[in-house]
């Protein structure tokens, strides 16, 4: 779960982290009032989950009611990438000498956390990381020892920040990794970490990405929850209670077991095609749970054709036929259908289909055949808006 920036802020002040004071708003005359609060000069932010909104305009200093009044009105409404502004944080603006960049986050492949610290802060990391790869000090840290005082020195001397701000950095560096652990956090990032002329250091951004395995040891994050942004698909898969994440491709994924869900997207990646989706349906396959499924998948414009992968189990092959038949005679779907059933009463699985096999509903023996159907389905079917 992704907190947006004021959250995030509160997340790190939370641990120490120094961070500006201000206030969220979802109205312009509420955005005056916490800038009256805090004094002038203030900064007006766009709060929206996506990076670049000071390019984009979402970021606006402001020395006056009158100046926070016509940049709250610019900004509350406004599209950033294609996110809708709904609110403003407003802060006390900070003189800026340095800008620097400080994060943790996991290596998956490392197994260890890794961290990240630059002094050419303020801009795209990602671009930092492509142009300039040496300005990025990193640093891979076990989890079981966790960062030490030496560890957060080498980075900030490494990333070469200036001689001011590095007993303030390592402090705050610190805190973050504390942050990063006992917050349950995937991902802190603070960008930038400024240096201000009279010498202080502090957060002027943050974005943090909570690790959602842990919600039910922090009852404080249902706040978070209740702002959360999902995209329309997310938010309709976790009312029927689906396993489900939303991606970019074209090929809607129902599966059962998250491992054979994963398997099918890496097929479906192996022969040219992307999944719309990971969508795991859990064992027990009835036609309850796959009318839900192919509802979710049938939502999504980008989907062209549907993969249903189904290893039987305990779930015996002619039960999932039989719901997947049941299904079908509930939800009108858009997009052909390809399935591949195996394991424990396949057989029977697929005598039933068969009696229902279209060319919108098609039978494949293996996972890598009925990938590459579904993938050359995808590839000549017509957008749903078309049809
Ligand atoms: P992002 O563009 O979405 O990452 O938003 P940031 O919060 O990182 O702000 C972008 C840039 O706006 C920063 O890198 C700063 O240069 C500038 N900025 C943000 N807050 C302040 C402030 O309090 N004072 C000044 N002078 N500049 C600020
Ligand atoms: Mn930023």
């Amino acid at each position: 779960m992704d907190l947006f920036e004021y959250q995030g802020k509160q997340y790190f002040a939370r641990f120490g982290i120094p961070v500006s004071p201000g206030g969220v708003a979802d109205t312009v005359d509420e955005a005056v009032a916490h800038s009256e609060r805090v004094g002038y000069p203030v900064v007006v932010k766009a709060q929206v989950q996506v990076g670049g909104r000071g390019k984009a305009g979402g970021i606006k200093l402001a020395s006056s009611a009158d100046e926070v009044r016509t940049h709250a009105q610019a900004i509350l409404g406004m599209d950033i990438k294609g996110h809708t502004v709904h609110r403003v944080w407003i802060e006390r603006a900070s003189d800026i000498a340095h800008e620097y960049y400080a994060s943790f986050t996991l290596d998956r492949g490392a197994r260890l956390h890794l961290g990240m610290v630059s002094a050419r802060g303020g801009i795209d990391i990602e671009q930092v990381a492509a142009e300039d790869p040496e300005a990025i000090a990193r640093l891979h840290i076990d989890p079981v020892t966790g960062l030490s005082e030496q560890d957060a020195r080498a980075l900030v001397e490494n990333a070469g920040l200036d001689q001011e701000a590095q007993a303030g950095a390592v402090d705050i560096l610190k805190k973050l990794y504390r942050c990063f652990v006992e917050g349950d956090a995937d991902l802190v990032e603070i960008n930038p970490l400024v240096l201000t002329p009279d010498g202080r250091v502090h957060a002027l951004d943050a974005k943090v990405s909570l690790d959602n395995n842990a919600e039910f040891r922090h009852p404080e994050w249902a706040e978070y929850k209740a702002t959360e942004v999902l995209d329309e698909r997310e938010r309709l898969a976790r009312g029927k209670g689906l396993q489900y994440i939303g991606l970019s491709g074209s090929v809607g994924i129902i599966a059962n077991g998250a491992g054979l869900a994963m398997s099918t997207l890496d097929v479906v990646n192996q022969v040219g095609g992307s999944a719309a989706n990971f969508l795991d349906i859990g064992g027990g396959a009835d036609a309850n749970v796959m009318a839900n499924a192919l509802e979710v998948i049938n939502t999504d414009p980008n989907v062209r054709s549907i993969l249903i992968n189904i290893f039987g189990g305990i779930t015996r092959g002619d039960e999932v036929a039989n719901g997947i038949v049941q299904a079908l005679g509930r939800v009108k779907i858009n997009s052909p259908i390809v399935i591949r059933i195996d394991g424990t009463n396949a057989e029977e699985g697929r005598e039933i289909l068969k009696a229902h096999g279209s060319d919108h509903l098609i039978s494949r023996p293996t996972m890598l055949e009925a990938a590459r159907t579904a993938v050359e389905l995808a590839n000549t079917s017509q957008p749903v808006a078309a049809r």
